[in-house]
């Protein structure tokens, strides 16, 4: 058997090591937006849920990554793919839907700590070669 990286990403690992100038500002923010950055510095709604902190503070590191602020709609995209992808691993994503015969999305999004619309992301924008891959590695778990 392939070693399975069960090991979920921590995106606060993640920014401390990768970018310790980096300050997180707790606050309130008005409307939907979670968390917005200016590159330096990334603001997060305080009322976010712990899931919604894992996916926002992952969603404004990237941003600082790419170096592309502010976003249009195209970037913002490209940026919610690359969270996807990045907190959820094809071995997560496996080992998610082997222990679920009829998964739902909201039971998914539980099981990888991530949103429902971050689960849903990554699903609908996996490429055929890892989608036959995945169909495969539960093919011979059966
Ligand atoms: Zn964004």
């Amino acid at each position: 058997m392939m070693e399975a990286t069960l090991i979920l990403h921590n995106p606060w690992r993640h920014l401390a090591v990768h970018h310790p100038g980096v300050r997180v500002i707790w606050t309130r923010i008005p409307g939907a937006t979670r968390g917005f950055t200016d590159g330096e510095r990334i603001w997060l709604d305080d009322r976010l849920t712990q899931v919604q902190r894992r996916v926002t503070v992952c969603h404004e590191t990237i941003h600082i990554e790419r170096g592309i602020i502010p976003a249009d709609s195209l970037e913002e995209a490209r940026v919610n793919r690359l969270v996807a992808q990045r907190l959820i691993s094809t071995d997560q994503l496996v080992d998610a839907l082997r222990w679920h015969r009829h998964p739902s999305l909201p039971s998914l999004a539980d099981n990888l700590w991530v949103d429902v619309a971050t689960v849903k992301c990554r699903l609908d924008t996996m490429p055929e070669q890892e989608q036959s891959a995945i169909q495969q590695q539960l093919g011979n778990a059966a």
